[in-house]
């Protein structure tokens, strides 16, 4: 369970919130200018960062105000909370690059372990 530190209201449990989405996605400057894909770039493509991760949530059963939340998708830390329209905390620090594709030791196994039962001997 999350302790979220509302801005207007301070510490609730995060039973009281809604999750927003990624944080930091600009609305297109002129849409109609923009193709079928970009269109639904903007629309349905965000990042799925292991880490930090900027993101948008609300206060739905209190003062009912977005914010922006910087939290640690692994361990769910939340290291920053600020107002809408305000630009990303700097993070750089103990996770490094934000989104970084380095995996961290005890990540999901890569193609080898999945080659396994292909073998000949294994069935
Ligand atoms: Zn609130």
């Amino acid at each position: 369970m999350l302790l979220i530190s509302c801005p207007n209201c301070g510490p609730r449990d995060e039973t009281e919130f809604h999750y927003g989405g990624q944080a930091h996605i600009a609305y297109p400057e002129n849409p109609n200018d923009l193709t079928d894909r970009e269109w639904a770039e903007y629309l349905f493509y965000r990042e799925n960062t292991k880490g930090t991760f900027a993101e948008r949530w609300v206060h739905s059963t209190g003062c009912r105000q977005w914010f922006n939340m910087l939290r640690d998708t692994v361990s769910y830390d939340i290291h920053s909370i600020y107002a809408m329209g305000q630009p990303r905390p700097d993070t750089t620090g103990e996770y490094g690059q934000a989104g970084g594709a380095g995996l961290a030791p005890g990540a999901p196994t890569t193609s080898t372990a999945a080659a396994a039962p292909t073998s000949s001997e294994g069935v």
